[in-house]
């Protein structure tokens, strides 16, 4: 069986790698890459002994498949987790960087000392969101937006100057359009379950406070993952990208071609190639942003191209500034700050890169990484390189008050790079499904569908690679 995996990302490479270990020699697989390098978003520089990325800085440890995976491509030496004494998250709010209160997860706080104490918040804000305890559950099982559902439960204050935030400086979304059940489904589930987000999170401490003895102990096993969240490789996360392809046939390998058109021929599919080229496969996994399979199957399936369309993606682009350690004034104790839309400011947020993680700049100098756009200010994220540069210092100068010119910098920019999850992406992602499965042997697979985050892509790659595994033991049976 040959099959053709469009898309060198993250979902492409692992749905590559999983198909060459599940097919056991049954399956012929190439894989085309619009691009010079594999890894898609995944791109690591390293220059001067600094590692700076330019997309994922770290993955979740707790969705396990790219810690599986890393482990499979014997890269567990490699893993590095946050600089867990650093772990303290800032808001630029009303003119200056305000510690967001230990112990908050994502919209509600965990721990109650430190949220009192916190001035990010005023009093009447923070009686607000105790009314939390008080307000009822909602009855039906509805998608709303992330605005909505913090709005109704913790009130305007909690959305503005945590929430919101913060999914901008993770999901680079709008919380006003944000599908809460395809981005953060454990909240509508607390609240069903518990009535109250800030009970429930109260049970589940109790819960974790009985388990915490078991996984101590675990923490001592020798080829354990870091004890950290958010985990990491030392040389940068192209480290992965890099690894897989090793692991891979490089005749099955194409970089520097853009699949242009598909067409059905009998029982196979025929790619057309930009340049001029025809690849046969009798299935295809489908890893491009879903703006680019929509043109691709056009002449396919118009009704697919279509549904394709209706997934929305924003710009967004990083900026990471090297300085000199001395020439920096701030402590950088911590892993950075994020930016409330309300301040009107022309960053979303910045990671204190070299306090978050270790090897990422040399002895005696430090590494921030800016970022920019996102789903209200995309025209800002487009604009040229140098302007963003100059944009970048002067923000670095007004929260920061780093005056010093960078010795090193890297912008990348992500043209319509981030897929957004608004309000029914459940629906639009199950009918996209349906349209598929009508072309038997097409997939699809990538940050655009069940979770944007490097481990599901992994997952996505994976579950694709075993469908077509599954259906590859049947023909040869
Ligand atoms: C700035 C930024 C920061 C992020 N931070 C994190 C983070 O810290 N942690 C995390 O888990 N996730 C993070 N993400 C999200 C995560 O990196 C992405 O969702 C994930 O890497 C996407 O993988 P993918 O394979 O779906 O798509 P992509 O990486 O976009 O890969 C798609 C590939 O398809 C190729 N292609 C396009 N058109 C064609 C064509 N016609 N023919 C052939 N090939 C084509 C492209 O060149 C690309 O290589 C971040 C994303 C960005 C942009």
């Amino acid at each position: 069986m040959k099959v053709a995996i469009i898309g060198g990302g993250m979902a492409g490479l692992s749905a590559t790698y999983y198909l060459q270990q599940l097919g056991q020699g049954a399956i012929d697989y190439v894989l085309i890459e619009s691009s010079s390098q594999f890894g898609g978003k995944v791109s690591t520089i390293r220059e001067s002994n600094f590692v700076v990325e330019g997309g994922p800085d770290s993955f979740h440890a707790l969705k396990t498949a790219a810690v599986d995976l890393c482990r499979a491509l014997n890269l567990d030496e490699e893993l590095i987790g946050t600089n867990t004494e650093a772990r303290k998250v800032f808001v630029w709010s009303r003119g200056k960087l305000r510690r967001m209160p230990e112990g908050v997860m994502l919209i509600i706080p965990t721990k109650i000392t430190p949220f009192l104490k916190s001035g990010l918040i005023s009093w009447p804000g923070k009686l607000r969101m105790g009314l939390d305890l008080f307000i009822p559950r909602r009855k039906d099982d509805s998608d709303v937006s992330l605005a909505d559902f913090v709005r109704r439960r913790l009130g305007k204050e909690a959305l503005d100057r945590i929430a919101g935030p913060m999914v901008a400086g993770i999901y680079v979304a709008d919380a006003d359009h944000m599908s809460l059940k395809s981005t953060f489904p454990r909240f509508l589930e607390m609240e069903k379950k518990y009535g109250s987000l800030l009970r429930g999170i109260i049970t589940q401490k109790l819960e974790t406070a009985r388990s915490k003895k078991k996984e101590k102990d675990s923490l001592n096993t020798p080829g354990k993952a870091p004890n950290s969240n958010f985990l990491t490789l030392r040389g940068g996360l192209q480290r992965l990208p890099e690894a897989l392809v090793e692991k891979l046939n490089p005749r099955s390998l194409l970089l520097n071609r853009k699949v242009e058109t598909i067409r059905r021929e009998g029982t196979t599919y025929d790619l057309t190639l930009d340049d001029g080229s025809h690849i046969k496969a009798d299935a295809v996994v489908f890893a491009t942003p879903t703006y680019v399979t929509s043109d691709i199957v056009k002449g396919l399936d118009s009704k697919l191209s279509e549904k394709l369309k209706t997934i929305r993606y924003v710009s967004t682009a990083t900026v990471s500034l090297g300085y000199r350690r001395r020439e920096v004034e701030h402590s950088l104790s911590g892993f950075g700050f994020v930016v409330p839309r309300s301040e009107k400011r022309k960053i979303i947020a910045c990671a204190w890169s070299s306090t978050k993680f270790n090897w990422r700049a040399p002895e005696g100098y430090v590494l921030v990484r800016a970022f920019v756009g996102g789903a209200s200010a995309e025209e800002l994220a487009e604009q040229d390189e140098a302007s963003l540069l100059q944009m970048v210092r002067e923000e670095m100068r007004d929260s920061l008050g780093i005056n010093a010119t960078p010795i090193l910098n890297k912008v990348f920019r992500w043209r319509k790079g981030n897929p957004q999850y608004d309000v029914g992406h459940e629906e639009r992602v199950a009918e996209i499904d349906r349209l598929t499965t009508q072309h038997e042997g097409l997939y699809m697979a990538g940050a655009a569908f069940r979770g944007v985050g490097v481990p599901d892509c992994i997952a996505d790659g994976k579950r694709v690679a075993q469908l077509i595994a599954e259906k590859a033991k049947t023909l040869v049976k």
